[in-house]
């Protein structure tokens, strides 16, 4: 109901709307469900509007809403430092960079001083209008630009652009160079609208009527299709023009998981990345205890692999030889990892041509071969490695095979693509293993496998089906059909959360050059909000607390942006979310003064007792981070295992 009351909005909101001469925002909101009618209405008079066989200004529109500029694993990436837009402002508007710098320390948005300054400037002339395409041809242009001169490139562009800019143009901009648009859509919101609106231009085409539940059954299935093909093939530069081209019902056979699909040759002047395109990967869900894995299984094949403790890595092979690796989240790994690069092509039996091979990359001791922990392969540089110089020895495991010569696998059962795998690659001591596995039956069995897999340096099990369609993979979906079981399920703390450090408290005595305390917040994807959640503060060394400083230093930011649920928490200073740290802790509790899962488990939130740190994890995004939903189930579980305990102490 919720999609149809999206897209009746977007159709009566149509004919207000004149794109070509401007669309000046009425009253900013920020209701989800709202958001998105909104973008609906546009994309969909874009497409209307546009001239047959445009797919450019559907396209870029698409990536201006979501401040990117191609798929990730291109990575042409915007993030332009403050000193330059500060230039750029002040020579497009004659004001002296003390001033606007004064400007920027009062208001903490340079997007917003960069608008107040246009605003205030007389001008003698109208500037011709800024476009879609234009603006979006001149961010990739900033992008792009390097070596030196750049920066005065960089600088003539911005001030030309800002020059033109009318209303609040300017500020959106500013954002959109800075990396920080901030208008809360998440990706998956302007999938939704992008599906509702190639939808709704379906049906405004279509001469025969359509009924409500016509439109409310196109709408379900089109954002179905959409996502789950997009989670297949996340770029959308091949995925746009094909929804333009063919529709909804069409998409499915003209996109599909692709290594080495073209990119568009523009990119491929520009980058030399390579060419293989990352699928979103299949995620686990967490399990409480071992009896859930068989309540969820039962009279189900299924297996367990070990958890390995290293670093997700997606390889793609193109039939020209040429290899990828990708990470967790779809960047192009392949200059970390020179050396997995090196070795793939010997555990490659002969036969196989292209390949999608979903691993995890281990770091392992070199004269042994076992096993070391994540953090070994956490002090790899990220990029430029070069294999002379690499000191800790990687093993990759390979667990499942999503595509061979030339067929996709997805739709396949486990079992098969297990079978593939095994048939067409082989082991090679210390370079590449199958992930070990045992199609084990009982609790006990899984015990004892769980506690081998922890003995042997691994996190823990990973349970999967292994047979019927429960066992497709499902390309970007934490599935319950991978269930996750942790060592520390051993010893009953339960899982570790994923968090984004939001705020900052400077530190004491000789801890006062750099923060000794940070605040921590959960995402919850639906209200696209920070909650905080816990201050934490111990078991940092001298060196770790220097190098989050050097880390978190560039992030800060005198006001908390206005997607952070704040609650009463009062760091000294504020961080742009974007780092995520994995964190344990010894106890959930309800809190007046943090704001995560508020509304799940009573009025008040959740936070953390004695919290600890892991590790970072940038392999995460900010809204990959642990959501409200997990933390109230954690804080219920605990409830309830402490209302049992409570109760067996009586009984005895
Ligand atoms: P975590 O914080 O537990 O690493 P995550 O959010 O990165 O979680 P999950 O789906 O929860 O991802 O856990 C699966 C991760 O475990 C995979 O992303 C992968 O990196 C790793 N892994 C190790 N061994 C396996 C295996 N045999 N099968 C699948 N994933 C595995």
């Amino acid at each position: 109901s919720a999609a149809t009351k999206s897209a009746e909005w977007a159709l009566s909101r149509k004919d207000e709307v004149d794109i070509n001469g401007g669309w000046e925002p009425g009253t900013p909101t920020t209701k989800r469900i709202e958001k998105t009618s909104y973008l609906t209405t546009f994309f969909l008079l874009l497409i209307q509007r546009s001239a047959p066989g445009d797919t450019e200004s559907l396209l870029h529109a698409v990536y201006l809403c979501i401040n990117r500029l191609s798929p990730d694993y291109i990575g042409i990436e915007l993030g332009i430092g403050e000193s330059l837009l500060v230039k750029a402002i002040c020579e497009s508007t004659g004001r002296s960079s003390a001033t606007v710098k004064a400007d920027l320390k009062k208001e903490g948005d340079l997007g917003l001083v960069a608008q107040n300054s246009k605003n205030n400037q007389k001008t003698l002339f109208k500037m011709k209008q800024l476009t879609v395409p234009h603006v979006f041809k001149n961010l990739k242009e900033i992008a792009l630009s390097s070596g030196h001169a750049s920066q005065a490139k960089k600088v003539s562009i911005i001030t030309k652009l800002l020059a033109s800019c009318q209303g609040t143009e300017a500020k959106y901009i500013i954002r959109s160079l800075e990396g920080k648009l901030r208008i809360g859509n998440a990706e998956r919101s302007v999938l939704l609208a992008l599906a509702h609106a190639i939808v709704l231009a379906e049906k405004e085409k279509d001469t025969k009527k359509w009924s409500k539940e016509k439109l409310a059954n196109r709408l379900v299935e089109g954002a179905e299709v959409v996502k789950s093909v997009y989670s297949e093939l996340p770029s959308y530069d091949l995925v746009i023009p094909a929804l333009l081209e063919v529709g909804i019902d069409g998409l499915k056979d003209k996109c599909s998981l692709t290594p080495g699909k073209q990119i568009d040759s523009y990119q491929r002047k520009h980058t030399n990345k390579s060419l293989g395109i990352p699928l979103k990967p299949m995620l686990a869900k967490p399990t409480k205890a071992l009896g859930e894995v068989l309540d969820r299984f039962e009279n189900k094949p299924f297996t367990c692999e070990y958890k390995y403790d290293g670093e997700r890595a997606q390889i793609h092979r193109l039939s020209d030889g040429t290899l990828a690796v990708f990470s967790r989240n779809s960047e192009d790994m392949s200059k970390k990892y020179p050396d997995l690069v090196e070795q793939i092509p010997r555990c490659i039996k002969e036969g196989v041509e292209s390949f999608v091979l979903d691993a995890e990359a281990v770091a392992i001791e070199r004269s042994t071969g076992k096993l070391l922990p994540f953090q070994e392969l956490s002090k790899r540089k990220r990029k430029d490695v070069k294999l002379e110089d690499i000191e800790v020895k990687v093993c990759l495991f390979g667990f499942d095979l999503l595509y061979l010569n030339g067929e996709p696998l997805l739709r396949k059962p486990l079992s098969e693509r297990r079978q593939l795998l095994r048939e067409h690659f082989q082991a090679v001591d210390k370079e590449f293993q199958f992930a070990k596995s045992s199609d084990s039956e009982t609790v006990d069995e899984i015990q004892t496998f769980l506690e081998e897999s922890v003995k042997d340096g691994c996190e823990g099990l990973m349970v999967k089906m292994l047979e019927s369609e429960a066992s497709y993979y499902e390309p970007s979906r934490r599935s319950v059909n991978w269930l996750k079981v942790k060592k520390d399920y051993l010893a009953g703390v339960g899982d570790s959360l994923d968090l984004v450090v939001v705020g900052g408290y400077y530190g004491k005595g000789k801890r006062t050059n750099v923060y000794g305390a940070f605040l921590l917040a959960c995402y919850d994807a639906d209200s696209e909000e920070y909650q905080t959640i816990c201050k934490i503060g111990t078991g940092f060394s001298d060196e770790m607390l220097q190098s989050h400083y050097t880390v978190l230093k560039p992030l800060e930011q005198e006001r908390p942006r206005g997607d952070i649920k704040i609650g009463g928490a009062k760091p000294d200073i504020w961080f742009e979310p974007k780092i995520v740290w994995e964190v344990l802790t010894a106890d959930l509790s309800l809190s007046p003064i943090y704001t995560a899962a508020q509304g799940l488990v009573g009025d008040r939130g959740v936070s953390l007792r004695f919290p600890r740190f892991i590790r970072v994890r940038d392999d995460k995004d900010a809204d990959d981070a642990t959501g409200p939903e997990q933390i109230a189930e954690m804080y219920e579980m605990q409830t309830l295992a402490q209302s049992k305990g409570k109760k067996k102490k009586g009984d005895d």
